[in-house]
């Protein structure tokens, strides 16, 4: 063969390879549709449609309404007006599976069977028998689509239970927030009369997708470390999302007759305040425990709601919006503050918990102090910085620099604890592949040690 033959044949097989590349399944679609097996519902709702949005480490300290710059987020500076908003909602868990799943469930990840003590990685999913929103609305008669681009909320955890029509996020690839809300579209738009929608968005959450004259244009804001401005590129997109939703609902001149709740399922350490982690997952400090709860809809009083929720009231608040009470517990049903404009959240504490990899940790929450305490094999075994057992000020010590004793706040985060340990459910195994294993450590999950990083 000739030389220049040999080089053509290469150059082919070469354009080959990368034809196959291109045309990979995931490059030209990045959701899947997931079959439920399920048909319409045997009632029809008359009650108002319901969109729950999810936003993945959206730290609510970093968008409005709370705070936040409005270059980065411009959407929902604006919207945020038009809010009712709860100014003080902490979440139970730092990681997205337990977390969220406390939010569509209104049950405690310890009672799904959720915490796994001890090494990891762990694998466990929502159990069949749990009732998540999507069910509780399907059995109203409510029609259901959702979509998820968040590996760790797929079908495979349990997480489709209840939606007529689901896609998620294919293994390869990180879907943009905006083709997830234009697939959520495609999925609603067949199905007609009331519906319960919701969305995951991970555009906020590692592995970030962000183009490097992004991240140089956040970098000239105020307070912008690299990982920051990386971070606010993520925000931006969650936010673009957030718009074409809002212009979707719009469009199909849904928009007066539609709930939309927008939470966040935990925050992100960004090293900022110092002393805080970079990540999530290990960490119950305020920046990552402290969640974005705001809801827009027919007759909605613009407000900050005043008091401390927790993120445990999301479920059973949602389902109130549309007429159902659930008093289930143990959550609370504070949709009365959102149409009345009256009142706070009722709690005076909040507890939350991980047992991430072999960290094994519990924080009670007041509306001014957190105590935490590390009841795992990581004891000592990080740097007094990342980890200090006792009770902070929330605002002027988020990072628990110097812990105080609080005998009774202590003793009442161990009780709460026990208890929920005493009631934990069955733990129920995931059928992971490879695959969906490695595209969940690709998130920052799992076995991967960060004690460096304050994960
Ligand atoms: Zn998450």
């Amino acid at each position: 063969m000739k030389r220049a033959t040999r080089i053509a044949l290469f150059a082919l097989s070469f354009a080959g390879a990368a034809a196959v590349l291109w045309f990979r399944p995931w490059r030209s679609d990045p959701l899947l549709d997931v079959p439920s097996g399920l048909g319409p519902p045997a009632g029809r709702a008359t009650g108002p449609s319901v969109v729950l949005v999810i936003g993945c480490s959206i730290r609510a300290d970093q968008v409005p309404p709370a705070g936040g710059h409005p270059l980065v987020t411009p959407f929902l500076a604006t919207f945020a007006e038009e809010a009712a908003w709860f100014g003080d909602v902490i979440g139970v868990s730092p990681w997205t599976r337990p977390s969220i799943a406390a939010l569509v469930s209104g049950r405690t990840p310890r009672s799904l069977g959720l915490e796994q003590e001890g090494p990891g990685p762990n694998h466990r999913r929502i159990p069949e028998d749990a009732t998540l929103l999507a069910e509780r609305f399907r059995d109203l008669g409510y029609r259901t689509a959702g979509v998820s681009t968040n590996p760790n909320a797929t079908a495979s955890f349990g997480f489709a239970q209840g939606f007529e029509r689901w896609s998620e996020g294919a293994i390869e690839a990180k879907v943009a927030g905006t083709d997830a809300v234009s697939r959520l579209f495609d999925l609603a738009d067949a199905l007609p009369g009331p519906r319960f929608l919701q969305i995951i968005l991970a555009d906020a959450h590692e592995p970030f997708a962000e183009e490097p004259e992004e991240v140089r244009l956040f970098r000239k804001l105020p307070a912008a470390s690299s990982d920051m401005a990386r971070y606010r590129v993520g925000l931006r997109h969650f936010d673009q999302a957030l718009a074409l939703l809002d212009r979707g609902l719009a469009d199909r001149g849904t928009a007066g007759d539609t709930w939309l709740v927008v939470v966040s399922d935990h925050g992100e350490g960004l090293a900022f305040p110092p002393g805080i982690g970079r990540g999530h997952g290990r960490s119950l400090a305020p920046p990552i425990l402290e969640t974005l709860v705001a809801v827009w809809g027919p007759a909605v009083e613009p407000r900050r709601i005043g008091g401390l929720a927790s993120s445990l009231d999301v479920a059973p608040t949602v389902l109130g919006l549309a007429g159902l009470s659930d008093d289930a517990g143990p959550g609370f049903d504070l949709s009365p503050l959102v149409r009345t404009g009256l009142g706070d959240a009722p709690r005076s504490t909040v507890f939350a918990e991980t047992t991430w990899a072999r960290v094994d940790r519990a924080a009670l929450y007041t509306p001014t102090r957190y105590c935490q305490r590390d009841f795992g094999e990581e004891v000592g075994s990080e740097p007094a910085s990342r980890f200090a057992p006792g009770c902070c000020e929330r605002r002027a010590d988020p990072a628990c620099k110097r812990p105080q004793r609080d005998l009774e706040l202590e003793a009442l985060l161990s009780a709460q604890r026990e208890a929920g340990r005493a009631a934990a459910g069955s733990p129920v195994e995931a059928a992971v592949s490879a695959e969906l294993a490695a595209r969940v450590e690709a998130y920052g999950y799992q076995e991967r040690d960060r004690a460096g990083e304050g994960k």
